[in-house]
């Protein structure tokens, strides 16, 4: 699956959305819900590889801290 990149006037950040070629295009920028997201067509390079860091490492089994928690 392709990284898009696309760019927030909200925030003015460039943020890269990992998904599938037939999904929808992202509406909502993720860093401040702004809805002046548009994606960057970059020409010549489509798909880009990023580094770790991108993927959502909380599923890996974390269990959760079950210390005493006596609320009542
Ligand atoms: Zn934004």
């Amino acid at each position: 699956m392709p990284t898009y990149e696309y760019q927030c006037d909200g925030c003015h950040k460039t943020v890269e959305i990992f998904q599938p070629m037939t999904a929808d295009p992202v509406k909502v920028c993720p860093e401040c819900g702004s809805n002046k997201i548009r994606r960057i067509i970059s020409g010549g390079v489509g798909v880009i590889f990023k580094g770790s860091g991108f993927y959502c490492t909380d599923y890996k089994g974390k269990n959760a801290s079950s210390a005493g928690s006596a609320s009542k």
